[in-house]
C-alpha cells in the first residue's frame, strides 16, 4: 500500500543520503582496500573474458617476474604451461554461476625459475546485465605445503621403516642373545664393542665385562702368532676361518673355531662401528666327542688295550719311522679260555681278560706296544736290541720275552674268576726284517705260526716258518671240503662190533668216514679236530647222531633187532647251541621212534668235565633212558666222584693199554685196576682196541665184560653190519 506523495519525496531522500554517505565512505575506503590486495600474501588478479588480466597485485607481478604494468592485458593462460589446466580453468570460469566459488590447483610457470604450484580460488564478479563478465582469481602459492606434504610422506615412510628396523634389530638380536655360538664386533685393535651372551659365557666373563677388553686376551701365546695372521687379512678385507685353544677367564681351556668378517659399507658399518664382525664356536664338547668316538674305534673297550686296528696302524708307524731296527710281533692266545666261559659263566671269562691285559700292562717295558685282537688273543710288539742281520740272537731274545710272557701269565691271580686257575697260553711269533717289513706281513705271519702252535699243543709258542703258510693253506682247503662234503654224500658211518667173551653181539660204535675225491679216506683224527676248533663240529655232530638214528629205525622197520649203536661225542657239542644238545636228541628220539636204550653216546672225561653244564647235561640225557659210555678212559683224571655223578652205564679202556696188555706190567696193573674199579661201581667195562688172542685171554682172566677191536672185527660197512643182526623173532 503505498502513502501520500510527500510521505514518498521523504522516503526518497532518505534514501538518496543513505547512498551518498555509501559513497564516500565507500570512495574512503579504496586506496586501503588498494593497498590491502597488493600487500596481499596472495596472488591476485581481475580477470575478463578470454582469461585476460585486468587487475593484479605487486605480489602476483613479483612471482611472474614480470612488471606490474605489463600484466594488464595479458591472458593468464599465458604463465599456466598445462594446457590441460587451461582448458579446464577457463570451461570452469565460464560455467561459474554468480556467488558460486571454484578451486584448482595449477603449475605456474614464472618467466624465471622452477614452476610453482598454485591453488586457484576464482569467483564470478556481480555485474549489471549489460556489463562483461569479470572473475576475481586469487592464486595461493602451495609449493611449500607440498613440499612440507611430501617430506611428512616421507617422514612416515621414515618411522615406518624405522619401526621395522627395530623389530628386525629386535629379532636379530634376540637370535643373536639366544645363539649358542658367540657373536661380537671388533674394532681395529681387536677390542670388543659388542658381545653376545654366548660369547661372554664361553669366555667365562661376567655379561657385559668383554665390552672394551681385546679378543688377544684370551688367546694362549702359542696362538697369537696364528691369530694375528689371520687377523692382519681381515684388516685387509678377507674373511677368515680358525681353529684356536682360548684361556678363558675362569682359567678352563677350550677348542674353538673362530671366523672372522672384514666390515661391509653399510648399515652395519654405521650402527656398530667396528672393523670386523666375529663368530666364535667353542668345539671343545664336539672335539672331546670326536676323540671318545676315535678311542672307541681304536680301543678295546672291555680291557682299554689297543683293538686290531689300532695296534696294525701303529705297528705300520712304528715300521716306517725306524725301517731297519728289528722287531718282535708276537700274537698269543690264552689255553682253554673257551672252557673258562662255559664253566664259569662270560662275566668270569670278561675278568679273566682283564686280569691279563692287567698283568701284560704291568709286565710290560717301556716302548712295548699291547693289544686285545679279539676273544683271548693278546698281541706285543717290541723293539729288539741289537742288530737285524743277526736272526739267531733275535730269535734267542725273542724266546727270552716268550718265558718271561708265560712266567707273567701262569702267575696271575684268577680270583676275579672266582676260582684259582692255571692260566696258559699259545703263541706264535714273527721278526722284523726276517720275515717282512710291512705290519701286514708281519701280523699275518705271526698269527700263521699262532695257528700251527694251537695244533701242536696247549702252551706252544712256535717262531713263523715259510712252510707254515702252506700247511694253513692245506688246512683251509680241508675245511672248506668238508664243509661241503656234509652234503655231497662223501660221509659214511661204518659200524664195529662190540662183543662179549661168548662172541654175542651187545652194541656197536658208529664211527664216522668221509672220502673226499681229491684226498681220498681222511682219517677221524684228522678232520675231527678240525671240524672241533672251526665250529663245524656242531652240524657234523648232528649229522652223525641223524644218521646213527635213521639206521636204527631202517634196520627195525626191515624186522632185524639191532643191538644198542655207540654215537661219539665231541666235548664242544656240549656248549651251549640251539637247539641244545638235550633237545637234538629227544626230537631224534620221538621223530625215528627210538626205545632210548638202543642209543649210546660216548663221552670222554677229561674234555666234559671243566665244560659248565655238561655234567648236569650229561646227567638229564641218562634220565631219559640213553645208554652212556666214558671213552678213552685211563687216559685222563678219573675221579670216583665224578664217575658217579655222571651216571654212566660203561667204561671203554683205552687202547693203549690193551695194546700193551702183555708186554708191560704197568698197562696190565692200570687194566686191573680200571675193571676192578667199573666193577666196584657197578659198571659195564669194555676193553677197546683189543687185536690178539693174548690181549683177549688176559682181559677174560682179569674179567673184563666186553670187547671191541680187530680181534673180533673192523668196522664194517652198513651192508656188512646189517648181515650181523639178528632178525626179530616177534616181528617175523
Ligand atoms: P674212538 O672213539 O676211540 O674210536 C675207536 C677208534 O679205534 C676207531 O678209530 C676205531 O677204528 C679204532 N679201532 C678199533 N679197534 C681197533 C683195533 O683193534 N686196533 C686199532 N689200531 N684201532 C682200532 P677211528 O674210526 O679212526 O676213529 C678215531 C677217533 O675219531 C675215534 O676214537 C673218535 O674219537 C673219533 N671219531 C670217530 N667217529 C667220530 C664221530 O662220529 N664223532 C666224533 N666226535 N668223533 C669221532
Ligand atoms: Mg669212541
Ligand atoms: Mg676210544
Amino acid at each position: 500500500m503505498s502513502g501520500s506523495p510527500a510521505d514518498e519525496r521523504l522516503r526518497l531522500e532518505r534514501e538518496i543520503r543513505r547512498l551518498r554517505h555509501e559513497l564516500q565512505e565507500a570512495a574512503g575506503a579504496l586506496p586501503y582496500l588498494r593497498q590491502m590486495v597488493q600487500f596481499s600474501g596472495d596472488l591476485l588478479n581481475l580477470a575478463g573474458p578470454g582469461g585476460s588480466i585486468l587487475e593484479a597485485n605487486t605480489r602476483l607481478a613479483v612471482v611472474l617476474g614480470v612488471p606490474q604494468h605489463e600484466l594488464y592485458g595479458q591472458p593468464l593462460q599465458h604463465w599456466l604451461p598445462n594446457p590441460g589446466q587451461v582448458r579446464v580453468l577457463q570451461e570452469r570460469l565460464e560455467a561459474l554461476g554468480e556467488g558460486e566459488a571454484l578451486r584448482m590447483e595449477l603449475d605456474l610457470q614464472p618467466v624465471a625459475g622452477e614452476p610453482l604450484e598454485v591453488e586457484l580460488e576464482g569467483q564470478r564478479l556481480v555485474a549489471g546485465p549489460l556489463a562483461q563478465p569479470r572473475w576475481t582469481l586469487a592464486l595461493r602459492d602451495i609449493s611449500l605445503r607440498r613440499r612440507l606434504e611430501s617430506s611428512e610422506a616421507a617422514r612416515q615412510v621414515q618411522t615406518s621403516l624405522i619401526a621395522s628396523l627395530r623389530s628386525s634389530e629386535a629379532r636379530y638380536r634376540e637370535l643373536v642373545e639366544q645363539m649358542a655360538d658367540g657373536v661380537g664386533q671388533l674394532d681395529a685393535g681387536t677390542s670388543l664393542l659388542f658381545a653376545n651372551p654366548a660369547l661372554h659365557r664361553i669366555l667365562a666373563v661376567p655379561e657385559g665385562g668383554l665390552l672394551g677388553r681385546r679378543l688377544l686376551e684370551f688367546l694362549p701365546e702359542q696362538a697369537r702368532a696364528s691369530f694375528e695372521q689371520s687377523w692382519g687379512a681381515v684388516l685387509a678385507g678377507r674373511e677368515r676361518r680358525c681353529a684356536l685353544p682360548v684361556l678363558a677367564a675362569d682359567g678352563s681351556r677350550r677348542q674353538v673355531e673362530l671366523e672372522m668378517h672384514p666390515r661391509r659399507d653399510g648399515v652395519e658399518e654405521t650402527v656398530c662401528g667396528g672393523v670386523a664382525s666375529l663368530l666364535l664356536r667353542d668345539v671343545t664338547a664336539l672335539n672331546q666327542a670326536l676323540t671318545d668316538l676315535t678311542d672307541l674305534a681304536f680301543q678295546d673297550p672291555l680291557t682299554g688295550l689297543a683293538n686290531a686296528e689300532a695296534s696294525r696302524r701303529e705297528l705300520e708307524r712304528r715300521l716306517r719311522e725306524s725301517a731297519p731296527r728289528p722287531w718282535l710281533v708276537l700274537w698269543l692266545d690264552l689255553d682253554g679260555f673257551r672252557r673258562v666261559n662255559h664253566s664259569f659263566g662270560r662275566a668270569a671269562g670278561d675278568a679273566l681278560l682283564v686280569a691279563v691285559a692287567d698283568g701284560l700292562r704291568a709286565w710290560r717295558a717301556p716302548g712295548d706296544q699291547l693289544a686285545r685282537l679279539g676273544g683271548d688273543e693278546f698281541l706285543l710288539v717290541r723293539e729288539l736290541p741289537g742288530t737285524p742281520d743277526d736272526p739267531a740272537a733275535l730269535q734267542a731274545q725273542a724266546q727270552e720275552v716268550v718265558l718271561q710272557l708265560r712266567d707273567t701269565i701262569t702267575q696271575l691271580d684268577t680270583s676275579a674268576v672266582g676260582a684259582a686257575l692255571g692260566l696258559g697260553f699259545s703263541a706264535g711269533y714273527s721278526l722284523a726284517p726276517l720275515h717282512g717289513c710291512r705290519a701286514e706281513d708281519l701280523l699275518q705271519a705271526a698269527a700263521t705260526a699262532l695257528s700251527c702252535a694251537r695244533e701242536v699243543a696247549p702252551g706252544t709258542t712256535l717262531i713263523y716258518q715259510p712252510t707254515f703258510t702252506t700247511r694253513l693253506q692245506r688246512e683251509m682247503d680241508l675245511e672248506a671240503r668238508l664243509h661241503r662234503a656234509m652234503g655231497k654224500g662223501e660221509l659214511r658211518l661204518v659200524y664195529q662190533p662190540q662183543q662179549d667173551a661168548a662172541g654175542r653181539l651187545i652194541g656197536a660204535e658208529a664211527l664216522l668216514r668221509w672220502n673226499d675225491p681229491i684226498h681220498g679216506a681222511v682219517p677221524p683224527a684228522r678232520f675231527v679236530p678240525l671240524a672241533e676248533r672251526t665250529g663245524l663240529i656242531h652240524p657234523l655232530g648232528q649229522w652223525v647222531l641223524e644218521q646213527a638214528c635213521r639206521q636204527l629205525r631202517s634196520w627195525l622197520d626191515v624186522g632185524l633187532r639191532p643191538p644198542r649203536l655207540a654215537v661219539n661225542l665231541s666235548p664242544r657239542q656240549f656248549e651251549l647251541t640251539v637247539p641244545s644238545l638235550m633237545e637234538q636228541v629227544e626230537e631224534l628220539l620221538q621223530r625215528h621212534r627210538l626205545p632210548p636204550a638202543l642209543l649210546e653216546l660216548e663221552i670222554t672225561e677229561s674234555s666234559i668235565l671243566p665244560m659248565a653244564g655238561a655234567i648236569g647235561q650229561v646227567q638229564q640225557l641218562a634220565a631219559m633212558g640213553l645208554q652212556l659210555a666214558l671213552d678213552d678212559f685211563g687216559t685222563g683224571y678219573s675221579s670216583l666222584a665224578v664217575l658217579n655223578r655222571l651216571s654212566i652205564h660203561r667204561i671203554k679202556i683205552d687202547r693203549s693199554f690193551i695194546e700193551h696188555l702183555e708186554t708191560r706190567e704197568s698197562a696190565r696193573t692200570i687194566v686191573r685196576t680200571a675193571l676192578a674199579m667199573g666193577r666196584g661201581l657197578g659198571l659195564e667195562t669194555l676193553a677197546e682196541g683189543v687185536e690178539t688172542a693174548g690181549q683177549l685171554e688176559v682181559l677174560e682172566l682179569l674179567g673184563c665184560d666186553v670187547y671191541q677191536g680187530y680181534w673180533f672185527s673192523r668196522p664194517l660197512e652198513l651192508e656188512a653190519f646189517t648181515a650181523l643182526l639178528p632178525r626179530d623173532a616177534a616181528a617175523s
